[in-house]
């Protein structure tokens, strides 16, 4: 499976293709950098990980792709290192994107469990798949550190809105190049989803599930289908068929994806470079 880390380390390079619009007046404020690291690692097997993800220069490119599409007040740190848990998070403390190697593992895991796809899937889909949820994780945390880096009014779910965000930017900037994003995230919340199975009879768990500020992965994988369908992503017909959305949302997905359109052009446009 650790063949597999480094295949997929490779597969998207991303060289900026973002052309820098010279914007005087902005740019006085938005100094901001984004800047790569490697922390600190708990086990040998993890050190092994982050080692594979320095070679490939992983966190570098994220930054690279950050800086090349995106306009920061102040400078975002992006990163992997051991959490002691399988998580993703923007930390403000520390204005850093950490991505826990735990959650590595974790998709390594969800790959193995999902015998489905383990007859299916050559190495090569195993690769484009686990890098596109990397990327999905990556995006849906660079919505975060942007609303709060850049101080962006939202109502409603920050956790949602991370979600548009992601999808968002992967449809308009990543899918143009080939680079399937949401596909792949999908795959992985439905993995996540088959494996905590909600009992209903366990209602401690079911009051934690509910006063969470994520939507249940249940309701973040149709929602992705649904944004995939409305906003004309190149796998969001297959997106929709993978997760079985039902007809009468399915209708609704065009209309629903113009005003996530529109909402993130009102509230995060200005801080996307030109391209
Ligand atoms: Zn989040």
């Amino acid at each position: 499976m650790l063949r597999t880390v480094v295949f997929f380390c490779f597969l998207v390079g991303l060289t900026p293709v973002f052309a820098l619009g010279p914007v005087p007046f902005e740019e006085l404020f938005y100094k901001g950098r984004a800047v790569a690291f490697y922390g600190e690692t708990d086990t040998p097997k993890h050190a092994q990980v982050l080692q594979l993800f320095k070679s490939s220069k992983l966190a570098e490119r994220m930054a690279q792709l950050t800086q090349g599409t995106i306009r920061l007040r102040t400078n975002l740190n992006i990163g992997f290192e051991s959490c002691g848990k399988p998580n993703a998070f923007f930390d403000s403390n520390r204005a850093a994107i950490v991505f826990c190697v735990e959650m590595i593992e974790l998709m390594m895991e969800q790959a193995r469990g999902d015998t489905e796809v383990a007859a299916k899937w050559n190495r090569e889909q195993f690769a484009r798949t686990f890098d596109g949820v990397i990327w999905g994780i990556f995006l849906h945390e660079l919505g975060h550190a942007v609303i709060s880096l850049n101080r962006i009014a939202i109502t409603g779910r920050e956790e949602d809105v991370a979600d548009q965000f992601a999808v968002y930017y992967a449809i308009n900037f990543l899918e143009p190049r080939n680079i399937s994003v949401v596909l792949p995230t999908i795959w992985f919340f439905n993995r996540l989803a088959k494996s905590s199975v909600i009992d209903a009879e366990n209602t401690e768990h079911v009051k934690m599930l509910m006063a969470d500020e994520h939507s249940l992965n249940d309701q973040r994988i149709y929602n992705l289908a649904c944004w995939a369908i409305g906003g004309k992503s190149k796998w969001g017909t297959f997106a929709a068929d993978y997760v079985g959305l039902p007809q009468e949302r399915g209708d609704r997905c065009a209309a629903e994806y113009a005003k996530l359109d529109y909402g993130i052009k009102s509230r995060f446009k200005k801080y996307f470079l030109p391209r």
